[in-house]
């Protein structure tokens, strides 16, 4: 056996990719990554290592039972120690009522007694925003008072505010409480979206993966394609988003469903990085999914693979496997099909490192893909299903839109009976046409479906559901309540030159206590594109000598984007600076004030020594500090226990009065002893910039 890439390696041992690497950690031996080669002395030894004779079996199997007895016996223990516990009477915690007046988030927290600021920040860092004094419905006062181990009481009628709470959200809870549980998850093919620049060959890849991966249609079936297909590759499946861009994929972000686990950013190797290139980068890094790129089009005679590497590198900071990065490249030519097959392998091995899992049974959760009125079958529905098995008969609802499952038909236009995780189907059997990027979710029966889809009627009647962004005045507020500040914006500038210059210039801003992070920036006016993705991500968009369409200003508007556009490059640094430097901690400075001499020293008993003081220059302020110098040298410092004026308390005291000065936790004050006087300042920190100011840019 030669060298072997980690990977292969793990095919051989027929073991996980990333138990191996665990392993090999575990050994000592250094891999970067599943892609890294070992040597073939290591892998004869670790073949032999992992090939097991029968009694080493057998030896696993006692291992296993030993485990097993010690997993009991720590069962036992836990339980014993819960005994412990509950042996200290619990501190019984008293109820607090909540009436309709406490639901505004400053009077909630007066009432549990949590300070508004933690709730808020708390939230914050569970992705959730909170605004001070906001109305709260009876669901998320619960969420907040569950949070902190509050027990609390309605005196309201809970019915009445039910029907403002989102029917959906409930269904999603059951499958954030079921992923919780590992056991409960199996895998699930990977969903790969196509993206890249216009003319780099998405659909060419996407269509050639199609004719020759996807069995023949079925005689008779239907031929229009459904959005979505599956490959089979080595034996396992790979579902294709079969609309090649961003837009399906950040829509579909925007509205909560994360339909794509692995992007596959296609450049051509004869044009390299071009802007929409970038913008597919900054919409799959914004979403967190991994990316491979297909460097395509080899097969041109001006096909240069190592300077578009050259230039990921360089434009998007995508460094190849080869040359120590992490990222998977693939030369491929889509039309020849040349390399096509190791470009599903690396997806494949990409997809086994995410661990992409589902839920196999119980409801089903489903992403649209696309939706249409057909002629014969009336609304349909193309998705994918996330969990469950959808089946025939199954009741069915796509936000405001019921329906029950009459047909199921899959990508090679066959009729099918059910549809587990990761199957790409067509729909047929909805009342209307639900919306395009819509969840659909199955529900126990018909009256379910009404129920729900009425809730949700009356929900966007009310509007109650719309989605709110917040401006960015208010996005610094919440960040000066957190931790973590990042401020995300999304630049769009007249010419490269000024990309690069507002990019430069942004990220002086940054300092440690804030982030700045600019998910996407480019050339060109602001499109519908631009506000999905701030809609997706929580960011800004600020707009440089350009503007925004009369669309995009309707849907920034409808999803409470915020967009800034500007003409002169420092009015947009300064207004950014300004907003910043307010949100920083105030730096405390000292500031001397005043000097004086001890004149005298009187003893008063339970007091200790008071002196009396001449003020020399200055002043003294009775919240101040006090240094006292004998000779020259420091022998107090600290705070002023009293400072009087004739007998009476006073605030402060100026030069050339005198007055009675009691220092905190010192007596030891003479005759002749110098006194100094200060105060401690807050004052609103500045933002401090690399040299070359960058308004000389402008
Ligand atoms: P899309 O806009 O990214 O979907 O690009 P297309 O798939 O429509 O391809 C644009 C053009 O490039 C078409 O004329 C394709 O035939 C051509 N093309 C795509 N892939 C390759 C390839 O690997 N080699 C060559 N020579 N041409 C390709």
């Amino acid at each position: 056996m030669g060298r072997l890439r980690v990977y292969e390696l793990a095919r051989q041992l027929e073991m996980d990719t990333k138990e191996l690497m665990k392993e090999l950690a575990d050994l000592g031996i250094e891999i970067k990554s599943h892609m890294s080669f070992i040597d073939e002395e290591t892998v004869n030894i670790l073949l032999e290592m992992y090939s097991k004779s029968e009694d080493e079996e057998e030896f696993d199997e006692y291992e296993e039972l030993l485990e097993l007895e010690e997993e009991i016996y720590d069962k036992k223990r836990i339980s014993k120690k819960g005994e412990v516990e509950k042996e200290k009477p619990e501190k019984k915690k008293s109820l607090v009522k909540i009436s309709e007046e406490d639901l505004k988030l400053d009077k909630f927290s007066e009432k549990i007694g949590i300070p508004q600021n933690r709730i808020i920040q708390d939230f914050f860092m569970k992705g959730e925003i909170l605004k001070p004094g906001q109305t709260l419905n009876l669901q998320l006062a619960k969420k907040i008072a569950k949070l902190y181990d509050v027990r609390i009481g309605f005196d309201i009628e809970e019915t009445k505010e039910e029907v403002k709470e989102n029917p959906l959200e409930e269904i999603e809870k059951y499958f954030e409480e079921k992923y919780k549980n590992k056991e409960n998850l199996v895998e699930r093919p990977p969903i790969v979206t196509v993206m890249g620049h216009v003319d780099h060959g998405k659909t060419t890849l996407l269509d050639y993966i199609r004719r020759t991966r996807v069995a023949e249609r079925e005689e008779g079936g239907i031929t229009q394609s459904i959005g979505a297909y599956q490959v089979e590759v080595n034996g396992k499946k790979i579902t294709f988003i079969d609309t090649p861009g961003h837009e399906v994929f950040t829509e579909m972000r925007a509205r909560g469903a994360q339909a794509t686990d692995i992007v596959v950013l296609v450049v051509a190797a004869d044009d390299g990085v071009m802007p929409q290139t970038i913008e597919a980068y900054n919409h799959a890094k914004s979403a967190n999914v991994p990316i491979i790129v297909a460097i395509n089009k080899i097969d041109k005679p001006n096909a240069n693979v190592e300077l578009t590497k050259q230039e990921l590198v360089n434009k998007l900071s995508l460094i190849p496997e080869e040359w120590g990065g992490d990222t998977i490249m693939v030369p491929i030519s889509a039309k020849k099909g040349q390399n096509v097959d190791t470009l599903l392998e690396m997806i494949l091995l990409v997809a086994e490192m995410q661990e992409i899992k589902a839920i196999s049974d119980g409801p089903v959760r489903a992403v649209t893909i696309e939706t249409r009125l057909d002629k014969g079958f009336g609304p349909v529905a193309n998705a994918i299903v996330k969990d469950g098995k959808l089946k025939i008969g199954d009741y069915v609802v796509a936000g405001k839109v019921m329906g029950k499952v009459k047909a199921l038909v899959n990508d090679q236009g066959k009729r099918i009976k059910e549809a587990g995780p990761s199957t790409p189907v067509m729909i047929v059997g909805f009342e209307d046409l639900p919306d395009a990027h819509s969840v659909i979710y199955s529900v126990e029966n018909l009256d379910k479906a009404r129920e729900i889809t009425e809730k949700i009627k009356e929900m966007e009647q009310k509007e109650l559901r719309r989605k709110r962004h917040l401006k960015l005045e208010e996005i610094l507020k919440m960040m000066e309540q957190s931790e973590q500040k990042e401020l995300r914006l999304i630049i769009k500038a007249d010419t490269l030159g000024s990309v690069m210059a507002l990019n430069t210039a942004i990220q002086k801003l940054q300092s440690e206590e804030v982030r700045i992070n600019i998910i996407h920036s480019a050339v060109g006016a602001i499109t519908t594109s631009d506000v999905m993705l701030a809609s997706a991500s929580d960011a800004i968009i600020l707009g440089f000598r350009v503007k925004a369409d009369s669309q995009s200003r309707k849907m920034a508007e409808a999803e409470g984007i915020q967009i800034k556009t500007y003409t002169i490059i420092y009015k947009l640094i300064d207004d950014l600076r300004a907003a910043l430097e307010g949100m920083l901690e105030p730096e405390e400075v000292e500031e001397i004030t005043g000097r004086g001499e001890i004149k005298k020293v009187f003893k008063i008993k339970k007091l200790g020594s008071v002196a009396g003081v001449q003020m020399y220059e200055g002043y003294v302020e009775k919240t101040g500090i006090a240094r006292l110098y004998r000779n020259g040298k420091l022998i107090f410092e600290g705070k002023i226990e009293s400072l009087k004026h004739y007998q009476q308390d006073v605030k402060r005291v100026d030069a050339p009065q005198e007055c009675g000065i009691k220092l905190e936790n010192f007596d030891d004050i003479r005759e002749g002893d110098e006194l100094e006087f200060a105060v401690i300042k807050k004052v609103n920190k500045k933002l401090t910039f690399d040299e070359g100011n960058e308004q000389k840019n402008n």
